[in-house]
């Protein structure tokens, strides 16, 4: 029978796969060539008796010989024939593949017997573990399937010599035993037989990741991963347990875990690569070999370290990849410079510093004998500062040497690597005499003479003076008050300690010194003043349980005054506090608040007055926590004058009395001609009291309004330029008013005007104009600044806006800014730009000062020392005063906007008042006549 002619048999590509990943355990092929690689095969004949398969040689469309087992019994009925493979040994494999090429006759091309002609064919198995089962029967093959041809070859197709070939693949599995048969089963169609392919899946061996993954048969099921364990390649270790999945399709997927040339080998397609002599690899985690490091060798391969040459080394903790490096050599150009006993040494670093950045350097001290030129090691009483060895600043200081005593300092430049090489000690030398020595502390302190307010001390001199004493420095403090102290010196080795505060404990310390400079003090003495006391018993009333109580009356000392130190012409006495000294004049402001206990800060800055000093005649005004008197102060030694007297009225609570004399705590600390004087408080008896210079013409606001017009502008900015200057004092001390207004301004019997008001908790409770924020604060709105009313920024730049308004309440004679606008509507108009107009017949310059003052950006006002120099300018030259507001522009607008609105544009006074954000008070003004913008340009401050 012709099968058909040509042949693409040799064509690789039929395997979907590549071959790698295909093994082929059985291959019969009419092209010998295709199946080289696969083992012999041996077809069995057809089974005696069952069929009518006949091998026949054919040759292609080439004419080469193909080999093909054929039937083709189509004319007769019931045909069953079968063809049988000998037994195949599946491998191990649990699924195996058969691919079939055959041709097959159309059945319709046939001229007769198309009553019995097939187009199909069955394939089956039969599963065995040796070739035992060969004689089996037919009902105990298993089917894989029918086979049909997907094209059947014609008469025609014969005659063009076209080959039909079909290829069909069917897969069987899980296979369980070691071996099958396979058998075709004709049943009465014409096909020929080209080629049988059997084969397996596999993931082929392969190395990744330095791990070598072995040849894995792929699983029986079509979805099935199977998790291979890579075993690490010669010279490599492993750095995770390196893993991989093999597919159904024979494909690797998902490594994990690698492994790492081990050190001394390096990674080069996919192997591990021994390191050559000179170089090498330390870790498997280094990536490669490494050339040896400066100063060190290897000559051996596969070296994990480098040895180092001579002379150098290396620390423990030094990596493999540094550079051996050595000790460094000796520091250079050192220098002394001695101190009394004091010795300062500088040098250079060393030349050389051996290759490594962690030198440090040690000082050697020996004390040298000027007479033997012997020398030992100093003493554990010499101090290196900061410290004597591991230095790493090149310089030292040697404090507490002997005095008139040779040294020799060694300082030695020392490496990480300086150990291990004792014998190369690198050091520069200096020699060094001391001088004075000062002296040693002063050790025994008598107390003598003790009063109530002082204390008598003597003393010997200290066991080694080391020169002549020259004086004493005496310290000393009220005890647990070591802030405030009071240093006294003295030639002699007594003092008297005087201005004390009765039974009180004070601590004392002296110190001597000489040329050498001070010694050490001495440790603390404490000693006691005696009480100013008289004691005696009150007999027990006959009700009362209590057995007896002691009473004690302080009685207040006859003179008035402050208790005051008697100094002798030879001491010098000077006051400390927190570390300062305390001079007039170039102090900051200490806020009371920071003193734990707010009657220290009164006692700190206030002078204790003794009532008896105070004579109060009239009642001149009413403050937040009482009167305020009028009256007059006699001091001794001083002639009496005028004070005004702030009283603390009765029942008053302990935060009263800490507020009152909060006011006191701050005027205490200011000390300028146009703030107000405190002279003393009395807070021993009661009523307390604040004490300070009296005003004669009481607060500004009261007095300008009670003189209008009577003052000359000169006058006038004689007044700002006072309290402009008690401001620029409070703004350089770091104070910040708060409350600057009018009214808190005093102005004495000469016009001299004093800021005033200096309440602790300030304009929030002791101001009645200050008025609730939506914030919660209370403040007084027309004098503060829009930044301090929105947001508390109170700064003196806030204080400067005030003075501002000051400046107008002066320059209109005491008139309300913003006159009964209320609140609100005052916060709106100033947000908006509004300000206040010029006052009449006000100076240009001085209203222009005012407008400076209310800049929004508060950077941009003037600072109080600006503002001083600017009046200053302008009392002496007083010409600059006359070009006066321009009236109408002053009237035009009740407050000005800064960007100037021409008052023409409204045509009424409705719109004027609305464009202002006025238009409430449309009403008043028609009420009072000034229904036209003429009439309106005629309103005048009353
Ligand atoms: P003050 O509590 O400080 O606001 O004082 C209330 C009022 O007492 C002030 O408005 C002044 O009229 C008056 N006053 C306060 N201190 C003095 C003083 N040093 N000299 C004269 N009058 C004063």
């Amino acid at each position: 029978m012709l099968v058909g002619v040509g042949s693409c048999l040799s064509d690789p590509l039929t395997f979907s796969q590549k071959k790698s990943q295909v093994k082929v355990i059985m291959c019969f092929l009419g092209d010998t060539g295709m199946c080289s690689s696969a083992p012999g095969l041996v077809w069995q004949g057809p089974l005696c008796g069952l069929g009518e398969w006949e091998e026949i040689g054919e040759v292609d469309e080439n004419y080469a010989p193909i080999h093909t087992y054929q039937v083709c019994k189509v004319m007769e009925q019931n045909q069953n024939n079968w063809l049988l493979t000998s037994w195949i040994s599946n491998e191990g494999a649990s699924r195996i593949f058969i691919e079939l090429k055959f041709t097959l006759r159309d059945c319709n091309s046939l001229p007769g017997g198309l009553g019995t002609c097939k187009e199909t064919f069955n394939m089956y198995y039969f599963e065995s573990d040796d070739e035992d089962g060969r004689n089996i029967k037919e009902n105990q093959y298993i089917k894989i399937d029918t086979i049909a041809a997907d094209e059947s070859f014609t008469e025609l197709d014969l005659g063009d010599r076209v080959m039909k070939l079909n290829t069909e693949v069917r897969d069987v599995g899980p296979l369980t035993k070691k071996g099958f048969y396979l058998a075709f089963q004709d049943v009465g169609a014409c096909i020929a037989l080209v080629s049988v392919r059997v084969y397996y899946k596999k993931c082929p061996s392969v190395i990744r990741n330095l791990a070598r993954f072995p040849d894995t048969i792929t699983g029986a099921d079509s979805s099935q991963l199977l998790e291979v364990s890579g075993v690490c390649i010669n010279h490599s270790v492993t750095e995770e347990a390196p893993k991989m999945h093999c597919s159904a399709e024979g494909e690797w997927l998902v490594p994990i875990g690698k492994c790492l040339c081990k050190a001394g080998y390096e990674e080069k397609n996919n192997t591990c690569q021994v390191c050559r002599p000179g170089f090498f690899k330390a870790s498997p985690h280094s990536p490669s070999c490494s050339k040896c490091p400066p100063h060190s060798y290897t000559l051996d391969e596969a070296s994990t370290s480098c040895l180092c040459e001579e002379h150098y080394f290396r620390k423990e903790s030094d990596p493999p990849t540094m550079a051996c490096t050595r000790p460094p050599s000796a520091p250079r150009s050192a220098i002394s410079n001695v101190n009394e006993t004091s010795v300062f040494l500088e040098w250079i670093p060393p030349a050389d510093t051996g290759g490594r950045k962690d030198v440090s350097y040690y000082i050697a001290c020996k004390k040298c004998s000027s007479h033997s030129g012997l020398c030992e090691a100093c003493g554990g009483h010499v101090r290196y500062l900061p410290q004597q060895t591991g230095l790493k600043n090149t310089s030292v200081m040697m404090v507490d040497l002997l005095a008139h005593t040779n040294y020799t300092f060694e300082i030695e430049a020392v490496n990480g690597v300086s150990d291990q090489n004792p014998g190369a000690r690198q050091f520069v030398s200096v020699n060094v005499t001391t001088n004075q020595a000062a002296p040693s502390p002063v050790s025994t302190v008598k107390k003598g003479k003790i009063t109530k307010n002082s204390i008598s001390l003597s003393w010997q001199e200290p066991d080694r003076p080391n020169g002549i004493i020259l004086e004493y420095e005496i310290k000393y403090f009220e005890k647990d008050q070591e802030t405030s102290y009071t240093i006294i010196k003295s030639k002699e080795t007594a003092i008297t300690a005087d201005g004390l505060k009765p039974g009180s404990a004070y601590v004392f310390q002296i110190r001597a010194r000489t040329a050498a400079g001070y010694g050490g003090f001495s440790r603390r003495f404490e000693f006691e003043t005696s009480p100013v006391c008289k004691c005696f018993s009150l007999l027990p009333a006959p009700r009362q349980k209590y057995s007896s109580v002691v009473v004690c009356f302080f009685f207040f000392p006859r003179r008035c005054g402050y208790s005051k130190a008697k100094q002798d012409p030879e001491e010098e006495k000077m006051h400390f506090h927190n570390g300062h000294i305390k001079l007039p004049g170039v102090r900051t402001y200490v806020d009371p608040h920071t003193y734990e206990d707010p009657n220290q800060a009164v006692h700190e800055f206030a002078k204790e007055i003794e009532a008896s000093c105070i004579t109060i005649e009239r009642v001149i005004g009413a403050g937040e926590f009482g009167e305020v008197c009028s009256g007059r102060l006699k001091l001794q030694g001083k002639r009496e004058f005028p004070v005004a007297i702030k009283t603390l009225k009765v029942g008053y609570t302990e935060k009263q009395r800490r507020d009152f004399l909060g006011e006191a705590s701050i005027m205490g600390q200011f000390d300028h001609p146009n703030i107000i004087h405190l002279e003393g408080v009395v807070t021993k008896s009661k009523p307390v009291m604040i004490v300070t210079e009296y005003m004669e013409n009481g607060s500004l606001d009261t007095f300008l309004k009670k003189n209008d017009g009577q003052f000359t502008v000169i006058q006038l900015v004689g007044m700002l330029r006072g309290i402009a200057s008690g401001m620029k004092y409070l703004s350089d001390m770091g104070y910040v008013h708060r409350d600057l207004a009018a009214r808190n301004i005093l102005i004495n019997s000469n016009l001299v005007c004093k800021v005033s008001d200096f309440g602790l908790s300030r304009v929030l409770e002791d101001d009645p104009e200050a008025a609730y924020t939506t914030r919660g604060g209370k403040i007084p709105i027309r004098w503060t600044a829009p930044e301090a009313i929105a947001f508390r920024k109170f700064t003196s730049a806030s204080d400067v806006w005030s003075y501002g308004i000051v400046m107008w309440e002066v320059m209109s004679y005491g008139e309300r800014p913003y006159w009964e606008m209320t609140n609100q509507d005052v916060i709106k108009a100033v947000e908006e730009g509004y300000r206040l107009p010029s006052p009449m017949d006000c100076p240009a310059a001085l209203y222009q000062l005012m407008l400076d003052c209310w800049q929004k950006d508060r950077n941009s006002r003037p600072k109080f020392d600006e503002i001083v120099s600017m009046l200053d300018k302008l009392i002496r030259n007083p010409s600059s005063l006359k070009t006066l507001v321009n009236a109408s522009s002053r009237v035009s607008n009740l407050l000005v906007e800064h960007s100037p609105v021409g008052s023409g544009a409204y045509r009424s006074v409705g719109e004027w008042l609305e464009a202002i954000k006025m238009g409430r008070y449309t009403e008043i003004f028609m009420e009072n006549g000034y229904s036209s913008m003429d009439a309106v340009a005629q309103v005048t401050l009353e």
